[in-house]
């Protein structure tokens, strides 16, 4: 089978989803997403969803505001028929040294400097927020109430639905096997299903890009990692906001339909693609937990899993066109934060694609920014 198309979207996460459906809506008239296996497999259907505008960087601090002004909208621009789950309870940044106080007042001036309405709370009305805390050792937190959380599968079918009620074909068990060129410039892709003839790819496939982009001779610095996280019993409404320690490398939060979600980030975690689940995680998930929320001690765990992070050396992720390869774009190395990305990513990519102004210019998180050591490197990640 050969066939042809305008543009061709590899991947079928969150990002790919969104990219497909923005160069849709900007008239791109036929447009391919191609997915290995199912919509959500990779990371998306894996990840945390939570989504928050207090980070340490002007890049990330831009893309979260402008996504999560975009995710209260969402199913509306979407016409989308279910909900997305979409809950703004706030995240609280615990810190618990000198140095995470001073680099949290930072954050905040460079935060108020982007117009994101976060806070510094004492301990006392940190008490205030999450009665249930416990403060011992906690010097202070930075609070967002406009941050929160949503539900990965429905944010991904709203984003799929809407592309293929605008003409976009989604290929799921289909994998790209190839990148074929003329000359320099990209041809089209070949795939398990066939051949597709197109001159303009992205490569929307989280800690798989690296391997799309060796097929075109290009070499992007982004690594998988394996990172675990486990849901427990529902139980009553306890806990209102995402609460994230960069001290202990985790964060837990309480969802809609009452579960615990928390996650752990190893600092030992070797970069390759091993997604097993491990007895450490959920033991020392467990005892950094309940330490700060004692409360949770008699809630059950119901599953475990693991999914990969697509990371960069700076934690910043790589948005634009790849120069060496005209017609090839890459949206990856989201580093653990690109499910609340997605929304302005999958717009600012189309428009990018589509030789559009983007909303603004996105050349900061070119892949350019490695050789030339201009990094981002954000601080505020678990
Ligand atoms: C445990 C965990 C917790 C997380 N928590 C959060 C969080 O709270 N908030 C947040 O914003 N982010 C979080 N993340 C990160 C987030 O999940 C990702 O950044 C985001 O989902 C990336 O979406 P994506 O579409 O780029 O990639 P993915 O969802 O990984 O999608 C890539 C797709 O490409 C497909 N693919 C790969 N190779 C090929 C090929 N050759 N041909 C065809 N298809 C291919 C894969 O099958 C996959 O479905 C977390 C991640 C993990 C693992």
């Amino acid at each position: 089978m050969t066939k042809t198309a305008d543009a061709v979207v590899i991947g079928g996460g969150i990002v790919g989803c969104a990219t497909a459906y923005n160069l849709a809506k900007l008239g791109c008239k036929k447009v391919v997403l191609v997915e290995e296996k199912y919509l959500t497999s990779g990371a998306t259907g894996r990840c945390g969803a939570g989504v928050r505008m207090q980070w340490g960087t002007e890049p990330n601090c831009i893309l979260a505001r402008d996504s999560i002004k975009m995710l209260e909208n969402l199913e509306e621009e979407l016409e989308y028929p279910g909900s997305i789950e979409f809950k703004q309870s706030g995240y609280l940044l615990l810190a618990y040294t000198e140095k995470m106080v001073e680099q949290f007042h930072m954050n905040i001036g460079l935060q108020h400097r982007l117009g994101i309405p976060s806070c510094w709370v004492t301990p006392e009305e940190v008490k205030e927020i999450v009665p249930h805390l416990n403060t011992q050792g906690l010097h202070g937190a930075t609070y967002c109430p406009k941050d929160g959380h949503c539900n990965p599968f429905k944010t991904t079918d709203a984003y799929a639905q809407a592309a293929k009620r605008l003409g976009v074909e989604i290929l799921t068990y289909t994998k790209v096997t190839d990148l074929p060129r003329n000359s320099d410039k990209i041809k089209g892709i070949e795939t398990t299903a066939g051949i597709i003839e197109t001159p303009l790819v992205i490569a929307c496939a989280g800690a798989y890009t690296r391997q799309l982009a060796r097929l075109v001779g290009v070499d992007l610095p982004i690594y998988p990692e394996r990172h675990q996280i486990l849901v427990t019993e529902p139980v009553e409404p306890l806990l209102g906001p995402m609460v994230m320690s960069f001290y202990h490398g985790t964060y837990c939060q309480q969802v809609p339909h009452g579960g615990f979600l928390m996650g752990l980030g190893d600092p030992h975690e070797v970069k390759d693609f091993n997604e097993d689940s491990t007895w450490q995680f959920l033991h020392e998930t467990a005892a950094k937990i309940t330490f700060m929320l004692p409360v949770l001690k008699e809630v059950r765990v119901v599953r475990q899993w693991s999914g990969l992070y697509d990371l960069t050396p700076d934690k910043t992720q790589i948005l634009g066109a790849i120069p060496e390869v005209p017609g090839f774009f890459v949206a990856a190395g989201f580093s653990g934060h690109g499910f609340m990305m997605a929304p302005v990513v999958g717009k600012l990519m189309a428009e990018v694609m589509l030789g559009l102004e983007p909303q603004y210019p996105i050349e900061m998180y070119g892949v350019k920014r490695f050789a030339e050591g201009s990094l981002y490197v954000e601080p505020s990640v678990v």
